[in-house]
C-alpha cells in the first residue's frame, strides 16, 4: 500500500500542478479580459446635431454605450425644441392664439429662458420667431423687407408668452414590489397672439450640453466634455486631475486661432459672437444676433461675449443659461452686460470691436491670454 502511494505521489502530483497552473492561466486571461473591457479610457466620439458638430470626450468603463446615449438623449431635445421640427416648440407655434400646449421638461426650460428674458431686459427674447424667420440666416440670409419687418417686430415680445404650470402626484415603481411618491409639474404654454413665434436657436446648443452633462450621472463614467457648436460642459475629473482647458477663439483671426486658453474645473461655456453667422450687402456686414427692440443685428461695440456658469448655480439649465446668457450679453454691450451675468453668478470674457479684452473677476487666475495676441 505504501509502495503503491510512493510510485503514484509524483504523477499525481505533477497532474495536480498541471491542472492548478491551468486554472490559474485561465484566471489571468479572464482577469485580463475584464480589465480591458472594464477598464477606465478615454473615448471621443464626434457627431452632428442642430447644424453643428457636437464632440464628447469621456472618461471612465464603458464610454461609448454612455456616448451614444447622448446622442440620442440630444436628437430628442432638438427635436421638441426645434421649431422647424414636430415637437413642442413646433406645436406651442402652430397654435399662437389659440389652445396652451401641455409639456413638462420643455415648460420647465421655458420657465428659466422666460426670466432671462426678463433680467436681461427683453435683449434675449425667446419669441423673437417672426423676426429671425425673415432673416432666414440657417437658409437664404438676406436683408428683410422693412415693412414686414416691422409688422413681424410688433408680434415680438415675451411678456406674451403664457405659462401656468400645475403640480401632480405619480408613482414610480422599486425593487421591493412597493413604489415611490414623486411629484412632477405640467406647464400649460400658449403665445397669445396668432403669428408669435418661439425661436430657441440662441439657447439649443446649450441646452443640448445640459443633456450631455446627464453622462456624468453613469456608473463608471468619470469625466468628461462634451461641446456643441460654441458651446461646450465639463463635467467631473480628467484622469490626471488636472483642470480643464478652453480654448477661446479669436473673433478676428480664422476659426482655428485662439485667443487665449480657460482653465477650468467644471461648468458650461458659451459664447456668442458676430463673426458666427453673417453676410454682406452693398458693403455693410449683417450678423446673426440680433437686438430685440430693432429687429436688426445687435450694434453694441462688441465682437463676441464668452460666459462660463461655474459648477453649482442654482439653476437646472446651467448650459442653456450659459448660452442665453452670451447671446443677451453680446445684445447689451459691455456695462449692462457685465451687470447681468453678476446677477447670475456667472463669469465671462467680452471682447470689443477695438480688439479690447474685458475678463471678469472670477476668470481673473483662469484664463490665459495668449502670448502674442
Ligand atoms: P449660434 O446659434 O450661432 O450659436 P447664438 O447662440 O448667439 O449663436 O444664437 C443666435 C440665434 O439665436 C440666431 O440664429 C437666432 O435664431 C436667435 N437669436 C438672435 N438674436 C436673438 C435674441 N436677441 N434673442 C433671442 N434669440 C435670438
Ligand atoms: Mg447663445
Amino acid at each position: 500500500m505504501s509502495e503503491k502511494s510512493t510510485i503514484l505521489r509524483p504523477k499525481g502530483r505533477r497532474i495536480i500542478l498541471i491542472l492548478s497552473g491551468a486554472a490559474l492561466a485561465l484566471l489571468l486571461a479572464g482577469l485580463f479580459i475584464w480589465q480591458f473591457v472594464h477598464r477606465e479610457r478615454e473615448y471621443t466620439l464626434d457627431t452632428f446635431a442642430m447644424g453643428s458638430y457636437v464632440r464628447q470626450t469621456l472618461w471612465g468603463r464603458e464610454p461609448e454605450e454612455a456616448a451614444a446615449e447622448t446622442v440620442q438623449r440630444i436628437e430628442e431635445l432638438e427635436r421638441e425644441i426645434s421649431w422647424r421640427r414636430d415637437g413642442d416648440i413646433a406645436k406651442m407655434n402652430a397654435q399662437a392664439g389659440g389652445e396652451p400646449v401641455t409639456v413638462e421638461d420643455t415648460g420647465e426650460l421655458l420657465a428659466e429662458l422666460l426670466e432671462l428674458s426678463e433680467r436681461s431686459g427683453g435683449a434675449l427674447d425667446i419669441t423673437l420667431g417672426p423676426v429671425t424667420r425673415l432673416w432666414d440666416f440657417d437658409g437664404e440670409p438676406h436683408l428683410p423687407d422693412p415693412e414686414e419687418l416691422e409688422k413681424a417686430l410688433a408680434l415680438v415680445d415675451y411678456r406674451k408668452l403664457s405659462m401656468d404650470s400645475e403640480e401632480y402626484w405619480y408613482a414610480v415603481p422599486i425593487e421591493d414590489g412597493s413604489h415611490l411618491d414623486c411629484i412632477g409639474t405640467k406647464y400649460h404654454v400658449s403665445l397669445k397672439e396668432p403669428g408669435m413665434a418661439l425661436d430657441l436657436g440662441a439657447v439649443g446648443k446649450g441646452a443640448a450640453c445640459d443633456e450631455a452633462a446627464e453622462t456624468i450621472y453613469r456608473e463608471g463614467i468619470s469625466g468628461m466634455v462634451a461641446s456643441v457648436g460654441g458651446s461646450v460642459c465639463l463635467r467631473g475629473q480628467k484622469p490626471d486631475g488636472g483642470p480643464f482647458r478652453v480654448s477661446v477663439r479669436d473673433p478676428k483671426g480664422d476659426p482655428a486661432e485662439s485667443l487665449g486658453v480657460l482653465e477650468l474645473d467644471g461648468g458650461y461655456i458659451s459664447t456668442s459672437g458676430s463673426y458666427e453667422k453673417y453676410f454682406e450687402q452693398d458693403g455693410k456686414r449683417y450678423h446673426h444676433i440680433l437686438d430685440p427692440r430693432t429687429g436688426c443685428p445687435a450694434e453694441s461695440g462688441l465682437l463676441s461675449v464668452t460666459v462660463w456658469c461655474p459648477p453649482g448655480l442654482d439653476c437646472k439649465y446651467p448650459g442653456a443659461l450659459s448660452d442665453g446668457l452670451a447671446t443677451a450679453c453680446f445684445v447689451l454691450g459691455l456695462e449692462d452686460g457685465r451687470k447681468l451675468l453678476e446677477s447670475y453668478g456667472a463669469e465671462g470674457i467680452f471682447i470689443g470691436e477695438d480688439g479690447e479684452l474685458t475678463v471678469t473677476e472670477g476668470l481673473k487666475g483662469r484664463f490665459t491670454p495668449r502670448e502674442d495676441g
